[in-house]
């Protein structure tokens, strides 16, 4: 692809339709932009809000609040009265868990 100069419909100006913007719009599926840069930022303030997807940034990443904090639990079993309970950090074998009750019992 080689750049390419356009005439803007509006003003009559010609301008240039770089190697990039074609690839971009290529890659959208638009057609040739037929107006200038300026023309045509001028008519997207008109509609503002209307329709600027065109030009707008990808939709964030949604999900991200699923997860409250990023804090595992792992089951275990107390090691005192054998109640299940849930503890932030992934047990050791050889070290006793309490659950909640015990571990307070024995402070
Ligand atoms: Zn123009
Ligand atoms: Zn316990």
């Amino acid at each position: 692809m080689a750049e390419r100069t356009l005439t803007c419909r509006d003003c009559g100006n010609s301008f240039v339709f770089t190697e990039g913007e074609q690839e971009f719009f290529t890659m959208k599926g638009f057609s040739e932009p037929s107006r200038c840069p300026d023309c045509r930022a001028a008519h997207k303030r008109q509609r503002q809000g209307r329709d600027n997807r065109e030009m707008s940034s990808p939709p964030r990443d949604r999900g991200t609040q699923e997860s409250r904090g990023d804090r595992q639990l792992y089951e275990v079993e107390c090691s005192e009265c054998g109640t299940l309970t849930q503890v932030p950090f992934k047990p050791r074998g050889h070290s006793p868990v309490y659950c909640r009750t015990c571990f307070n019992n024995r402070r």
